[in-house]
């Protein structure tokens, strides 16, 4: 994006009061943690999907599972939010702005950690481990292993005794309906929608962003590379999350 549509979009921010920000793992990546789909560093270039994201998976054999998600909740804990999660978080305390509240893919808890109040998980999270069955929540003892394990065996339910499943939504499974809910009506509110650091290729999610395009409203994308909703972006800029969003909330003048 050239100087001139940068800006463009940063008059366009400025005059928004609703803002809307959709983000992905490439939020995190700039965190330390790996994104899901890059074919060289990506979650899912190392682990087969089926095997630790699959509610099959997890009822012929919970405990690699549990080890590994307990491992990645750690790994999560470690990581801290970058510029870019703070940026957010600083543009929602502004007097420019009425609300900013974020719908994230992600299952870290950075958004959080950084400040901004309205954060919503579509896919759930690292940090709400509940029953398999009963779904009753499991109070967290913090007790992350350190290193990859191989096999933890999970804790069982308090109340009905069944195993203690992660808190994140696998493939094959719904997406949790009120978090779902409140997203749309963002959606459907706002009146600008920034996109950060996500590939667009995950559905339901990615159709999200859709839904605010066809109302009209303005689209501005914070990404490296062009991505499947770069072409409804009223604006594309080519920056990674902790350049681009701390940029933009500089030129604001917040
Ligand atoms: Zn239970």
């Amino acid at each position: 994006m050239d100087e001139q549509s940068i800006m463009q979009a940063v008059a366009v921010a400025r005059g928004a009061r609703n803002i809307e920000v959709f983000t992905g793992a490439g939020m995190s990546a700039d965190s330390g943690l790996e994104t899901y789909r890059d074919p060289e560093t990506g979650v899912w270039s190392k682990v087969d999907p089926q095997a630790m994201a699959s509610i099959d998976a997890w009822a012929r054999d919970p405990e690699p599972m549990w080890a590994w998600y307990r491992w990645r909740a750690g790994q999560a804990m470690k990581a801290r939010p970058n510029a870019g999660h703070e940026a957010i978080a600083y543009w929602e305390g502004s007097h420019l702005v009425d609300t900013v509240h974020v719908t994230t893919q992600n299952i870290d808890n950075l958004h959080e950690r950084a400040g901004s109040t309205g954060v919503t998980h579509l896919h759930g999270s690292l940090f709400e481990f509940r029953c398999s069955i009963c779904s009753k929540p499991w109070r967290d003892d913090g007790d992350y292993p350190a290193e990859p394990v191989e096999r933890l065996t999970p804790p069982t339910c308090s109340l009905c005794g069944n195993p203690v499943r992660p808190g994140v939504v696998w493939f094959g499974e719904a997406l949790p309906q009120e978090e779902w809910a409140v997203a749309e009506s963002r959606m459907r509110e706002a009146d600008l929608v920034v996109i950060v650091g996500t590939s667009g290729i995950v559905y339901p999610a990615a159709s999200l962003p859709v839904l605010a395009h066809q109302r009209g409203v303005p689209i501005l994308e914070i990404t490296p590379k062009e991505t499947d909703l770069s072409r409804i972006a009223t604006f594309s800029w080519r920056a990674t999350a902790a350049e681009g969003f701390p940029a933009l909330v500089r030129r604001l003048g917040v």
